[in-house]
């Protein structure tokens, strides 16, 4: 499952950063999904639910947001939307590009520690 190894990826970042920090215990993980990623939240959250077991993510809940699709124009030297998700020409001189902006990243935003009154992880 391809949804497990990206949880124990971003499981292991965030561990890591808020140990770091002195946190003890993580309520809430903020992810940017690329539209184009293929990866579904639903899997990416079952997975992230079995990886977490034990750790100070157990109790984290996930977030996410979705990044949209943007392309380079060599023509018109800038960045834009193309005209479909999976056609990469600009909508306003029609030029193809190959050079991908975002669409494709996974991003770890933050995470939000929970309160210290309320550790019980
Ligand atoms: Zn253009």
């Amino acid at each position: 499952m391809h949804e497990l190894s990206l949880a124990r990826a971003i499981l292991a970042e965030v561990v890591e950063a808020a140990t770091v920090r002195e946190v003890e215990c993580v309520e809430s993980i903020h992810l940017k999904i690329g539209a184009l990623c293929g990866i579904f939240a639903d899997s990416l959250e079952l997975g992230f639910e079995i990886a977490s077991v034990g750790t100070i993510c157990e109790a984290a809940s996930l977030q996410f947001s979705t990044s949209p699709v943007t392309i380079w124009c060599q023509s018109c030297d800038t960045a834009v939307s193309p005209i479909g998700q999976l056609d990469f020409r600009c909508p306003k001189c029609l030029t193809s590009s190959a050079q991908l902006i975002t669409g494709r990243e996974l991003e770890i935003v933050s995470f939000t520690p929970k309160p210290i009154a309320l550790v019980s992880c």
